[in-house]
């Protein structure tokens, strides 16, 4: 014999069954289970909050109709919602949530409290229970804003990082899409972030996380079946900083949860930050959907570091390790290595290591021996812009003037010397060559190679610049 609200409740599946598609009903309304009817109020278990939120989004106007119908115009809804396992500790507990005022089946509950920025928050809930789980926000302390000095090539990212700190889901920079390549600071201006918000504001709830390691958490709750607790843990975040988003292109699946995360946290006002190496305009393999919202806030990218800036940087961790190099040595690593601040700090960490290993004092000689390797190790390629800029330098020339027609013999010379470097050291055609060296074809370059050639053979003057050069240019 079924029950009274079991009858009820059977009666309004008939109705919604008759208007949605049959997949729908049966992912949907099928797992739902009644469980009691008190006083005109219908109370219903989902299997999730995820599931719950899925009802108020899509159902919400077929339910609030099937409860009148059937339960009378007092009728009212409510939800009780099971989580088997929570994500952090594993005792299960359930939530009961009523629906919400949105659908006005009934009142929202009483005595919610809003603090001020949670006053836009459409979703008037706030689970109770669940905002004490503890979340360790995996920060690093030593990526703070203190330590990230301050330059042209990541002023703008660097602002908008501090203005989301101090108001998170507050600024318009909601996502914030830090981009730029690799070792720029994209991970550590991220913590800086987070680790200022955790500074003003304890009790927010901050979680950095590695795009692989959500990506593996979620393979994992496919497995064990535990994605609801998955959505549900990540939408559980005030701030979500994901790291390296870039890895999520091609995995649709790891796209799709995201997509549900992000929204369900933007639409809350939760504060969204994202690193990508590329900005979303370049990103394969994203979606659309994806790709628009993160649009939708503020990119900022990150550029590599000036010579000033650099050294900046090394004077910052030296100091914060309570390192002192002479002056000569610092500017040195700082010019030799241009690309990338980790590698930066590479040099830096196996200079310290030489020096003490070997009981030496650092000096220039001793950088010098360390970076050639280091360098070499790394063996990249230099660019032809690179080596024009080293070769104007050397003879004293504007870079334009290797780039224009000119026929002065110095300026042929100089950029007869850049092609053939740029033969020698590139994998660049002599086409493209040509095409950087004031527009010349393929013929022009080779025989300014075969001309260098000769030149450094007969030569000796000639042959000295080649081999100052040569030395320039490959302790890049
Ligand atoms: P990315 O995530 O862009 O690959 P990281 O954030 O890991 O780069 O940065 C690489 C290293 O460079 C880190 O040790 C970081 O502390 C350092 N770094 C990058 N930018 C700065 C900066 N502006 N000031 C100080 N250190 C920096
Ligand atoms: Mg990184």
């Amino acid at each position: 014999m079924s029950t009274l609200h079991e009858k009820k409740w059977d009666a309004c599946l008939r109705i919604i069954k008759d208007n949605i598609p049959l997949q729908a009903f049966k992912t949907w309304f099928s797992p739902i289970v009644p469980v009691k009817l008190e006083e005109d109020v219908l109370t219903i278990q989902v299997p999730s909050h995820f599931f719950y939120e899925w009802l108020e989004e899509h159902y919400i106007g077929l339910l609030k109709k099937v409860i009148k119908k059937e339960l009378g115009p007092n009728g009212k809804l409510e939800y009780s919602i099971i989580m088997e396992k929570n994500i952090s500790n594993s005792t299960p507990y359930t939530v009961k949530i009523p629906t919400s005022n949105r659908g006005s089946l009934r009142n929202p509950p009483v005595n919610v409290p809003l603090s001020a920025n949670e006053q836009e928050i459409r979703n008037p809930f706030i689970i109770p229970g669940l905002k004490k789980v503890h979340v360790d926000s995996n920060l690093n302390p030593s990526y703070s804003f203190e330590n990230f000095v301050e330059g042209d090539c990541n002023r703008l990212a660097r602002s908008a990082g501090f203005a989301v700190a101090n108001k998170p889901g507050g600024t318009a920079f909601n996502p914030l899409l830090i981009y730029g390549g690799v070792g720029l600071g994209k991970t550590h201006l991220a913590h800086a972030i987070g680790i200022g918000i955790k500074n003003q504001s304890p009790n927010k709830t901050v979680l950095y996380v590695g795009s692989e390691k959500f990506a593996h958490q979620f393979i994992d709750a496919i497995k064990n079946k535990t994605t609801n607790d998955f959505i549900h843990f990540y939408q559980m975040m005030d701030v979500l900083i994901i790291d390296d988003v870039q890895f999520f292109s091609g995995k649709e699946k790891t796209q799709d949860i995201f997509f549900h995360i992000f929204n369900h946290l933007h639409q809350n006002g939760k504060q969204i930050i994202l690193t990508s190496d590329k900005p979303p305009v370049e990103m394969q393999g994203m979606e659309q959907r994806l790709l628009s919202r993160f649009k939708w806030g503020l990119s900022a990218d990150l550029q590599s570091p000036d010579l000033e800036t650099r050294i900046a940087i090394l004077e910052k961790k030296m100091y914060g390790n309570g390192i002192d190099l002479p002056r000569e040595v610092v500017e040195y690593l700082a010019y030799s290595i241009n690309t990338n601040i980790r590698e930066m700090e590479g040099a830096l960490t196996s200079l310290l290591a030489q020096a003490s290993l070997n009981k030496k004092a650092i000096t220039l000689d001793l950088a010098k021996q360390m970076i050639d390797k280091f360098v070499k190790n790394t063996a990249r390629e230099v660019s032809i812009e690179y080596i024009q800029k080293v070769v104007c330098d050397y003879f004293e020339l504007p870079i334009e003037i290797l780039k224009s027609k000119t026929r002065k013999r110095e300026v042929v010379q100089a950029r007869q010397i850049a092609m053939y470097f740029s033969k020698k050291m590139t994998k660049s055609s002599l086409a493209n060559i040509g095409a950087h060296c004031g527009g010349k074809d393929h013929a022009t370059v080779l025989h300014a190679c075969r001309t260098v050639n000769n030149l450094s053979e007969t030569d000796k003057q000639f042959k000295g610049y080649l081999e100052d050069l040569e030395k320039k240019l490959s302790i890049q």
